[in-house]
């Protein structure tokens, strides 16, 4: 049944993936090879760009009569192949449909001025206990990330009333770290079991109207704390902190315990070694589902004893179940019959929080210290940078803007103007990106939800219907929003999927 990517994607709209949606600015040349799993199961190699065999798509006359696969997933993201490799395992004949030319979806391996890099989700922790083991499972390796640590000798640039103040002596650090621990001084009232919401739910509720803006106000703080807390609410949120239910942020906090080393560790520092390609990469070759990619899925029309999809190409395939491994910014624009829950698409239309960017930037020469983080107030464009790599004669820069809007970031000169800034001689050379809420197939970034949202939408997330399963990663407890999330999210669907087929 497997067709080679290209005549899936001749038929079908104009393609997200490597090329038509990376962006490079500056110094001119090619964008760096991309980690990409092929129809036919053959990977590229990160980095150099040669081809790699890989374990053919394992042929499985399905164990349901009557139908062309027993499970059929949609999306290609870390919850989409995990739910394809698990059902693989169960035993069950599986398809994987995804839209663009590669695997991975929010997340993208690339290299960058000789760096490995990664365009979207990076930094995974031993407190993320799905990936982690997955980690374990592999045995892949994990680098760091200079920035990711409040350890001795790093240093905090705070662009305070127009100048930049620069902490690296412990005393100097005091105030910064103060200021973030008022600001989730009230988590453990909402997660004090952030995989069990229902378990403060009345707190939950409570708060559910503030947005992380709105709770800054109310805090008593310094000049100087106040940046600091408003950059790390920024940062965490990836969108305008006006936009960003502030019980979102909290949960960041609570998940890894609870202090600001923690909450670094667990969401900056540590990274596969060989890219999140190179677990993706894994999960195929072990569960060796079919998989079709450049194959957008237009329609799921479930009928009595099976369920029907269609992709924009026109083809037709049947399944006994079917996974949905969508984003839940794209899910309402695939037509689903019976009609998707109308609170799911609407939630959908409006979209998470997590509509920032998310730029690599090089510049030339080392910085004063190896590991850095800069932070400015919210409305700054770049208000949360850090250090990513260091070499003889540049340093990357990993930048976050939460609002895409107020910067042009394809613009080398107009980066280079904000990060002066913090770094007042900085020249920038080159930087990277993908525009993840300009790309069809996401239109977004990590999601976090809105103020309002769990009152309003939670109830009807995830939930499966009939011969349809839901396991999208921007949903359910814990490390939503995460590679982790995603990774549990289609895990825990292959299962109810299991249950149902027996
Ligand atoms: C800039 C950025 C930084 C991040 N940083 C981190 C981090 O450091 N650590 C971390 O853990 N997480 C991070 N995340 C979040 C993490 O990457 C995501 O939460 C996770 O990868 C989501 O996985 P998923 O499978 O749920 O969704 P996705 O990865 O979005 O996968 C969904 C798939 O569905 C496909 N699709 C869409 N429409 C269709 C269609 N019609 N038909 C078929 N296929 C379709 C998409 O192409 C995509 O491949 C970051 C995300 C971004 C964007």
């Amino acid at each position: 049944m497997s067709l080679p990517p290209q005549d899936d994607g001749a038929a079908a709209p104009p393609n997200p993936g490597r090329r038509g949606f990376i962006g490079r600015a500056g110094v001119a040349g090619a964008v760096g090879a991309v980690g990409a799993v092929g129809a036919a199961g053959v990977i590229n190699a990160v980095g150099s760009g040669a081809a790699q065999a890989a374990a053919p798509a394992r042929r499985q006359r399905p164990r349901t009569a009557g139908v062309d696969y027993d499970v059929i997933v949609l999306g290609g993201g870390f919850a989409g192949v995990t739910a394809a490799r698990d059902s693989m395992k169960n035993g069950y004949a599986t398809l994987l449909l995804e839209a663009r030319n590669r695997l991975g979806g929010r997340t993208f391996t690339s290299e960058f001025a000789g760096h490995p890099i990664e365009l979207g989700g990076t930094w995974i922790h031993w407190t993320q206990p799905f990936v982690w083991s997955e980690v374990q499972r592999y045995a892949l390796e994990v680098d760091e990330t200079p920035t990711g640590s409040v350890q001795p000798g790093a240093e905090l640039r705070v662009l305070v009333d127009g100048r930049c103040e620069v902490l690296n002596r412990p005393e100097q650090l005091g105030p910064a770290v103060a200021a973030i621990n008022q600001l989730f001084a009230t988590a453990q009232r909402y997660w004090e079991r952030p995989y069990d919401s229902a378990y403060q739910w009345n707190d939950i509720l409570k708060a559910d109207p503030l947005s992380a803006a709105q709770a800054l106000q109310e805090m008593t703080l310094t000049p100087l704390q106040r940046v600091v807390a408003e950059a790390y609410a920024a940062g965490l949120s990836h969108g305008p902190i006006e936009q960003v239910s502030f019980l979102e942020i909290n949960r960041w906090w609570a998940l890894p315990g609870g202090s600001m080393t923690a909450l670094h560790d667990s969401c900056g520092r540590y990274r596969f070694k060989h890219g999140t390609v190179s677990l993706i990469r894994k999960m195929v070759d072990d569960g060796r589902p079919e998989v079709r990619l450049a194959s957008p899925v237009k329609s799921v029309e479930e009928q009595r004893n099976r369920v029907v999809v269609t992709t924009v190409a026109g083809q037709r395939f049947s399944a006994a179940a079917v996974i949905v491994a969508l984003p839940m910014n794209v899910v309402q624009q695939v037509q689903f019959t019976p009609a998707l829950d109308p609170l799911v698409a609407e939630a959908g239309r409006e979209r998470h929080a997590g509509t920032g960017i998310k730029l690599m930037v090089r510049v030339k020469g080392q910085l004063t210290r190896t590991r850095i983080t800069a932070v400015a107030p919210a409305t700054h464009p770049l208000p949360f940078v850090g250090t990513y790599a260091v070499a003889d004669d540049h340093t990357i820069l990993v930048v976050f803007g939460p609002d895409q809007k107020r910067i042009n970031y394809t613009d080398r000169a107009a980066v280079q103007r904000a990060l002066r800034d913090y770094f007042p001689d900085a020249v920038v050379e080159d930087l990277q990106f993908h525009p993840w809420s300009d790309d069809p197939y996401s239109r977004g970034t990590w999601c976090n939800y809105k103020p309002g949202w769990f009152g309003k939408y939670v109830a009807h997330f995830q939930k499966d219907r009939g011969r349809v399963f839901f396991g999208q990663g921007d949903h359910g407890e814990g490390w939503r929003g995460f590679i982790d999330g995603a990774i549990g999210a289609g895990g825990a669907a292959a299962l109810r999927v299991k249950t149902k087929l027996g």
